[in-house]
Parts: structure tokens; C-alpha cells; sequence
């Protein structure tokens, strides 16, 4: 399993593993999904998304 999922549509980073209710997940569109490889925050961070407030710290 990812541990990361980006958005594509707002350019947010979400950690799978501690997502919450407010991350939205199941609303992001498959062609908006974006994973990481490799699949780190760094990763995302380089291919411009901004971190979740509410799961990644
Ligand atoms: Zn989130």
C-alpha cells in the first residue's frame, strides 16, 4: 500500500496512514492521483505539493 497520495487538483499531499475524515480523500478524481516513487514526502514536496495540515506533519 502507498503511504503517500497526491492531489493533483489542489496540489495537496496526503499521508495515507493517518488521513482523517477532513483530508477528503475518497473525493479526489483518479486522474488527479498522484503517487510518489519514491514514496516519501521529500518526493512530493520536489514535484510541488503542499503537505496536508490536517495528516502530514
Ligand atoms: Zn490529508
Amino acid at each position: 500500500m502507498a503511504g503517500y497520495l497526491g492531489n493533483k487538483f489542489d496540489m495537496i499531499v496526503h499521508h495515507l496512514a493517518v488521513m482523517t475524515s477532513e483530508c477528503k480523500i475518497y473525493e479526489i478524481k483518479k486522474q488527479d492521483s498522484v503517487y510518489f516513487v519514491p514514496d516519501i514526502l521529500d518526493q512530493a514536496r520536489k514535484e510541488g505539493f503542499a503537505p496536508c495540515k490536517y495528516c502530514v506533519n
